[in-house]
């Protein structure tokens, strides 16, 4: 297989603290893998500016004014981070490319770990994960909530390798494919998976961010995660339908036993706890299982608008 051209993909979100620094570490690990002749010359770094709202964007087109390896584009507004993933890749393969990484502005994730991407790339992998070594950087909060999103999301069908976040190579032939999908709200990390390509992992280690904080508030992030959910796997929808039959039958069960109750044993009971507990826990479960069903149906209906996923503002090529 011959070098790559390969393309860094790098979504910002008020990064203006750690923008610079980022792409000069970005440079140099261009630098260190063409002068070890892993990667073609013409291979570069791109920017996705997802509206931020401070100075990140006069920083990039001034890295871009001073470098042509840094090249960048810019949303009007923020769409959140997956859609600046979709912008990278789709911006990436026109400007031509062989293969492209995705990596946080905040250099969380070790950097010099894309040479094994290529590594695995060169043996012929069209999707590369990056699976963290520890989560030892994250709160215990994020922490736990992280495992048990991964180990739901596993048991509800959708296979995503526990612990990756958005660290990834992707190579030309899966961007041709994502550039089909005419589907809006694509969860990246299930979507890569499933596409039957061949899939490589890769391990690195996260550092803590050093400049500015984390762009992802947990409001965020639960949307994230039902997204993910709810685009990929109809099973919450399925539980649903067999948790009803089931009240069902106990129902009819519990409708005997009133019978049997009221009209062998003749003993009427008063039964108001009973009946307030059943209430209240039927309320619920039916008030859960309509949010679960609402969840879907805003997913069909961001879909059937078929708005654009985002707005370019303008490119630095
Ligand atoms: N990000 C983005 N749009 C958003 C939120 C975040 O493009 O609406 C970017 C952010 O600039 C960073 C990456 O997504 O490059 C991951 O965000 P962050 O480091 O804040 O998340 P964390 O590491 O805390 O999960
Ligand atoms: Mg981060």
């Amino acid at each position: 297989m011959k070098k790559p051209t390969l393309a860094i993909t790098v979504p910002c979100y008020n990064e203006e603290l750690c923008i610079e620094s980022t792409v000069n570490s970005l440079i140099d690990v261009l630098s260190d893998l063409m002068a070890k002749d892993k990667i073609n010359s013409d291979s570069f770094i791109y920017l996705i500016d997802d509206g931020s709202k401070d100075k990140t964007w006069e920083i990039i087109s001034q890295l871009h004014e001073k470098n042509h390896l840094v090249k960048g584009v810019k949303f009007i507004r923020n769409y959140g981070n997956q859609k600046a993933h979709i912008a990278g890749l789709l911006g990436v393969r026109d400007l031509g490319c062989d293969c492209a990484v995705s990596i946080d502005a905040d250099l969380q994730q070790d950097q010099w770990a894309i040479e094994k991407f290529i590594d695995k790339y060169m043996e012929g992998a069209d999707i590369v994960s990056g699976i963290r070594n520890s989560r030892n950087t994250d709160t215990f909060l994020k922490k736990t909530t992280a495992v048990c999103f991964y180990k739901l999301m596993n048991l509800l069908g959708v296979n995503i390798p526990i612990n990756h976040s958005d660290y990834r190579l992707v190579s030309k032939k899966a961007m041709d494919i994502l550039a089909q999908y005419p589907e809006k709200n694509i969860f990246l990390r299930g979507f890569f998976n499933e596409l039957g390509l061949k899939n490589d992992i890769v391990y690195f280690d996260v550092k803590p961010r050093l400049y500015g904080s984390s762009k992802f508030s947990y409001v965020k992030l639960i949307g994230l995660a039902l997204n993910g959910i709810t685009s990929f796997s109809v099973m919450p929808l399925r539980i649903i339908a067999v948790l009803g039959f089931i009240m069902a039958l106990f129902s009819i069960c519990l409708g005997i036993q009133v019978l049997v109750e009221k009209y062998i044993l003749n003993n009427t009971p008063a039964g108001w706890a009973t009946i307030v507990t059943l209430m209240a826990f039927f309320g619920g479960l039916q008030l859960f299982c309509m949010g679960i069903i609402g969840e879907y149906l805003g997913q069909v209906f961001r879909e059937v608008k078929a708005r654009p996923r985002y707005i370019v503002e303008t490119e630095l090529k």
